[in-house]
């Protein structure tokens, strides 16, 4: 037996109880006549006590050589301590050894193992393992098992099946490339990772499982923005014989049920947006509701002058930031910088001052007067004491830059509170969405997702309003869920893949399966899937998703710990049938 208690466990009401510890030594202070180790474990830290009058020599000379994170095992009797340590739930007891077994020895750790930490990222994720002995990230890894296991509940009980799908599979667009795999039984053949299992799901739903989920790995080989993993986890969900309605429903009491049982917190009925409101009065399809500064589109009020920076653009649009007419000149100059940066690319910024006196003092004072400016005040909901920001230009990238500027303000201003949550539907996507690149449409959920009923004509005329039955779930600014309700029919599917620019032999080979699957009786079917990550750090109250994963890659999409990806050897290639062709770079 190599422990009759954990280290989290033991009270005063223990006291001249014979237990056996096993743990890791956090740390040894030796004090000559007497020994005090911290010992650990994934319950907590209970203190070790040695002392020359009651521990034996042999002991006393074993416990000496003691080091940090070596494993070890102790017997003794719990005594109630002198001198008590509020800070830990066992600080009221220490353990008199009497016999010490060392199981391990270790090497001294490249970092502190502590809650706060000398390591930097890059030797944490070398050394994960040890990392995972912190506080922090044991933490959230039980967090992200409760959050995983509240899904599994919730669906459970509302009688979804967890049915696993297959991982090596052919390519299922969802927008990104795929990670691939040679076959070696069928020579020069490759699956494709799924970059989730949609169209799984929806074959389970033509076999009947009726309410389907899975907590999943999905992977995609994206170029890694930040805070991004090639495979990530999602919480995929389909159901059959489903509106769009019972699928807001169903998820819609999943996420209220996480967010009681998990942070303990009551929310409303969640609000729904459509996507063109959330595109013109926040510039973004996944708005930060926790606070306001809506969008205010100026050109009616700023377009009659000689000012042909706003004449000329197709938007002017700006918000009013709550009380930053406190900001001097120098900072505003600042913030013009921020926004002319690359990465946001505007090319100025125009701002308003309102005066606590009602009056206003703008950047373009020698276009606009005081009438002009309380337009402007009144659009953007202005109040004494704010500052109005104003962009202008194209219209998509002036709502990309306003936006990013409206989360930059929020962020500086405090206004995005981890522990407030506001969640949100988006709705009413569009169905296609125009790749610059590429000069065609793609689809902007995926290709099996149902056009709004009775635009499917539209397709032929304007591909580019055709709205979707399409939805996304928001929470404080991001998107953590998204679905839509899909085509069940061969010859709707056939029709968006021809949009789509496949051609029917391309359609047939890629997707045969799915449109064959169609004709046998599909029934109306929809879903939704959240990654789990993003939703579990939201939850968590981080902004990151790293914490919340045992065994993250890094923004290269490396494993650092395993050093993956690696080469293979001439001899597997050659088992593969694979030459490779490298391009120095
Ligand atoms: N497969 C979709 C995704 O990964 C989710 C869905 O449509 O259910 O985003």
């Amino acid at each position: 037996m190599f422990r009759s208690h954990t280290c989290g466990e033991l009270r005063t009401a223990h006291s001249k109880t014979e237990v056996t510890l096993s743990g890791w030594v956090q740390g040894v202070r030796d004090k000559g006549f007497m020994i005090y180790v911290d010992l650990r474990d994934r319950y907590g830290i209970t203190q070790l006590y040695f002392d020359e009058e009651s521990t034996p020599k042999a002991i006393m000379l074993k416990a000496q050589k003691l080091g940090r994170e070596f494993v070890i095992q102790a017997k003794g009797t719990v005594v109630e301590r002198a001198s008590k340590n509020p800070n830990i739930p066992t600080g009221d007891i220490e353990v008199l050894v009497s016999e010490l077994t060392i199981l391990n020895t270790s090497l001294v750790p490249p970092f502190t193992i502590e809650d706060k930490t000398d390591g930097g990222d890059d030797l944490r994720m070398k050394y994960r393992y040890l990392d995972i002995r912190r506080n922090p990230v044991k933490e959230s890894l039980i967090f992200r098992h409760k959050v995983a296991q509240a899904v599994r509940n919730y669906l459970s009980n509302e009688g979804f099946i967890e049915v696993e799908t297959p991982y090596l599979i052919k390519s299922t667009p969802e927008g990104a490339r795929d990670f691939v795999v040679p076959s070696r039984m069928n020579e020069g053949q490759f699956y494709a990772l799924p970059q989730s299992p949609q169209t799984f799901k929806q074959l389970l739903m033509v076999g009947g499982m009726d309410k389907y989920f899975q907590i999943v790995k999905c992977f995609r080989d994206e170029d890694l923005r930040a805070d991004r993993q090639p495979e990530f986890t999602q919480i995929d969900c389909e159901m059959a014989f489903v509106e769009q309605e019972d699928i807001l429903n169903t998820f819609e009491g999943l996420t209220r049920h996480l967010l009681k049982e998990i942070n303990g917190v009551e929310v409303e009925k969640f609000p729904r947006m459509l996507y063109d409101d959330a595109m013109r009065l926040y510039g973004n399809d996944k708005p930060d509701i926790r606070f306001g500064m809506q969008f205010g589109e100026l050109n009616d009020v700023a377009q009659h002058k000689d000012f042909n920076v706003f004449n000329n653009a197709e938007l002017v649009v700006g918000i009013a930031v709550p009380g930053a007419n406190s900001f001097t000149r120098k900072e505003i100059d600042k913030l013009i910088d921020w926004v002319k940066r690359p990465q946001i690319g505007a090319l100025g910024m125009v701002y308003c001052r309102c005066n606590e006196d009602g009056t206003f003092k703008s950047s373009v004072d020698k276009f606009y007067n005081q009438e002009d400016l309380a337009k402007w005040a009144e659009i953007t909901r202005a109040k004494p004491g704010d500052l109005i920001c104003v962009l202008s230009g194209e219209t998509d990238k002036v709502r990309a830059q306003l936006s990013a500027l409206r989360m930059e303000m929020a962020e500086r201003l405090g206004l995005r509170k981890s522990n407030e949550f506001a969640p949100l539907w988006i709705m009413d996507f569009p169905l296609l969405e125009w790749d610059e690149e590429t000069e065609r449409f793609h689809a902007m959920h995926h290709p099996f997702t149902s056009p709004k009923p009775g635009q499917l004509d539209l397709l032929d005329t304007n591909p580019g309003d055709v709205k979707a039955n399409a939805y996304d779930l928001v929470l404080n600014g991001n998107e953590i869920g998204g679905g839509s309700i899909r085509i069940h029919d061969k010859p709707t599917q056939a029709i968006m893949l021809k949009h789509l620019g496949f051609s029917e032999k391309e359609a047939r080979a890629q997707f045969g399966f799915l449109m064959d699957a169609f004709e046998y009786g599909a029934p109306p079917h929809g879903g939704i899937a959240f990654g789990l990550d993003r939703l579990v750090a939201i939850l968590g109250g981080q902004e990151t998703i790293r914490d919340f994963i045992a065994f993250p890659k890094n923004n290269s999409g490396r494993d650092v710990m395993i050093d993956a990806p690696a080469p293979i050897d001439e001899e597997q290639l050659e088992e593969l049938s694979l030459k490779l062709n490298l391009k120095a770079k």
